[in-house]
Formats: structure tokens, sequence, C-alpha cells
């Protein structure tokens, strides 16, 4: 273990390390089976055990009922921006979606929707991500097919404390969780459809879960979509209609049931609010050495982006400084991303309060040398 560096990126990311060591036992030979679970069938008993224990599990965490279904899918969060508009933009007369663009995510999901129709912009377009316009400024269909939005800018890092009050009871409510899914308690059932990829807090990259309500899918009359982005073939298939992402299926089983071992969301919820408030706390108290413009109420509990100044300025030496300080102490993966420059700590469910306190305790020290 003492080769194992605290990796803050922003995914695919940090994992418990406990999990990592269950599946190192289980690597060569799974539950007997003298085969490692990427070498077996998805049509095996053991496989079927293994995707219904992992549904299982989510259903527990999340209070999901039946009338969701629960999908395992490839093509990651990104296929769900082209599938979400050819299943669902006809959804209604209106023939058209709600979206809401709050940072870099949001928008390449509006711009993929865009193909397929008709798309609402919900608050007008900026260069500039640092808040979010206040509701009554928004401009809302009347009865949209589905409004969309975006829980979690991971690069932005903007975050939705709870789903825009403004949003009318029954209009379809679609939701990219990717970056903060199993961080926080919420109810599924305000949501038609959730997603999130699964590098970021319950495995490895090539799952993307789906959760969405089954009466939608079974609306959805569109004959001309590609099969693998058809909600309808994958829920009648149990997510079995072509071979499913088996392996990073089995690591979500692990992380799911860690998650429900650390108390569940609401356990999670806990390490969330601590790790984020180490880190702004350290960033606040830096009297303008280390910055982060995102107004507070959006300010994201998962992914949290900063500058380090001199005299007011972006310091661009010093940040690479800071970055190349932190991986001689075993801290990784820090860079912000290039569309925001600086620096970025991504604080996932895999990544500990302890592990969060060693780079705060690196931040200050850094900042008592270098201001
Ligand atoms: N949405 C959000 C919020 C993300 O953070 C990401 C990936 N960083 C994506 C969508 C795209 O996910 P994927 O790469 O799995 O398609």
């Amino acid at each position: 273990t003492s080769v194992r560096k605290i990796n803050f990126g922003a995914g695919p990311a940090q994992l418990p390390l406990e999990v990592l060591e269950n599946i190192h036992t289980e690597f060569l030979d799974y539950n007997g089976t003298g085969a490692n679970v990427m070498e077996l069938s998805h049509r095996s008993t053991t496989f079927d055990k293994i995707i219904l224990d992992t549904e299982r599990y989510i259903r527990e965490i999340l209070t999901i009922p039946d009338s969701y279904a629960v999908l395992f899918l490839q093509g990651g969060a990104t296929a769900q921006f082209s599938a979400i508009p050819m299943n669902f933009l006809n959804l209604k007369p209106s023939a058209t979606a709600d979206y809401l663009v709050t940072g870099y995510w949001s928008e390449k999901a509006a711009k993929e929707a865009e193909k397929f129709g008709n798309i609402n912009l919900v608050v007008p377009k900026t260069s500039k991500y640092q808040s979010v316009p206040a509701e009554d400024t928004w401009k809302l269909t009347k009865d949209p097919s589905y409004f969309y939005y975006c829980a979690n800018e991971t690069i932005h890092g903007i975050e939705f404390e709870d789903i825009p009050s403004i949003i009318p009871k029954d209009v379809p409510i679609v939701c990219d969780m990717s970056s903060n899914f199993l961080t926080r308690p919420f109810d599924i059932t305000k949501f038609a459809i959730v997603f999130a990829s699964a590098q970021k807090n319950f495995g490895a990259s090539g799952l993307v879960l789906v959760i969405i309500r089954k009466d939608l899918v079974e609306q959805n009359t569109n004959k001309s979509i590609p099969i693998i982005l058809d909600y309808k073939i994958h829920m009648a298939n149990g997510s079995m209609y072509n071979t499913p992402p088996t392996f990073p299926i089995y690591v979500a089983n692990k992380m799911f049931d860690w998650t429900k071992q650390q108390g569940g969301l609401k356990g999670m919820n806990q390490h969330s609010e601590k790790k984020s408030s180490l880190v702004y706390e350290t960033i606040d108290e830096s009297n303008g050495f280390y910055v982060n413009s995102i107004e507070k109420k959006y300010r994201s509990r998962v992914n949290i982006p900063f500058r380090i100044l001199t005299n007011g300025v972006e310091n661009e030496k010093l940040e690479s400084l800071f970055l190349s300080e932190a991986i001689k102490a075993n801290m990784i993966e820090l860079k912000g991303h290039r569309a925001v420059g600086g620096i970025r700590v991504s604080l996932y469910n895999g990544m500990t309060p302890e592990e969060t306190k060693k780079l705060t305790n690196f931040m200050r020290t850094f900042q008592t040398n270098h201001s």
C-alpha cells in the first residue's frame, strides 16, 4: 500500500483501498469459478447474480421504486447526451426540450441535442461559468418534452444543492449526476432520468448507470433510434441486449456494497461536507492567495477549482510549483482542466477526509512558504 499516492483526479478517480484489495483477492479466482469476472460469460449464472445484486444494492441505496428501470450501459454519460434527445425530444407536442447550461458538460449535452430538434436554452450563453442566473430570469418552454440540467459541473465546479424549484411539477426532469452521484441523498422520484458515469463515484469507466421512469421509455415510439441508444431495447433485455461492461459492473457491485457499509448516502454526505469544508476553509482563510470564483451557494462539494494569486494576479508559475511540490508530497492529478486552468481538487467518494486534510495541510504550508 505504500506505493499508493493520493489521487485528486476528476475521473477516472481514486477508489477506496479496501475495495481494490477485495477485488485483488478475487482477481484470479472469482468465488470458486477459477476465472476472473472479466473471463465469465455475461449469460452465466455467476454473472447474472452479480448484475442482479448490483441492481438490488443501488435500488436499496436510493430507494428506487419498481416504476423505474436501472440500466447498466456503455458509451458513458456522453452516449446519453445523444440517447436522451433521440428517445424523448418528441415526447410532448411542443417537441422542445429545455436545457439549463451551467458549464462545460451541460453545454456539450445541449449542443448534441440540437442535432435532433428544438432545444431551448433556459439561460443566455456565457463563456464564464461562475454562478447560475436567478431562476426568475429563466426562459422556460410551456410543456417541454423534458428539462435537462447537470447537477454538478465537474470542470467549472458548480453544483446544485437541489432541483431548481422553478421547474413545473409535471415536467420530466433529466439530470446528469456523473460527478456527484452517491455523494448525498436525493429523491429519485422527482426525476424522469438520472444518469452517471461510473468512473468517479462507483468504479471503473466503461459503465454508465441510467435510472429511468419505465412509463417514459414505453411512451417512446421513435423507430429510427440506433439500437444501442434505444432505452426500450435495453430495458426489455435487462441491460443484456449485447455484452454489457461486465468487469465495471462487478466493480460497481463492490462500490455499492462499500457505500452501504459507509452508512449509505447519509454517510457519504457527511464525508463530502467534511472534505469540501476543509478545502474551502483553506481557500477562504488564505487572504486571497487561493481563490475560488464560484458563487458560494453553487460551490461544488466534489470538484473545487482554484487559482493561486500573487498581488491579486493569477500566477501560473506558482501554480506549476504547487503541482510539482504536491507530487513530491505524493498528491497527484491536481492540475485544473485546460478550460479553466489553475488547480482542481476532486473529492469523490473514494477520497477520505484524512487524505483531504493532508492536502489542506500542504496548501497551508505552501502558502506560508510562497506568499
Ligand atoms: N458529464 C459530466 C458531469 C462529466 O463529468 C463527464 C466526464 N467527466 C461526462 C458527462 C462525460 O462522461 P463520459 O466520459 O463517461 O462520457
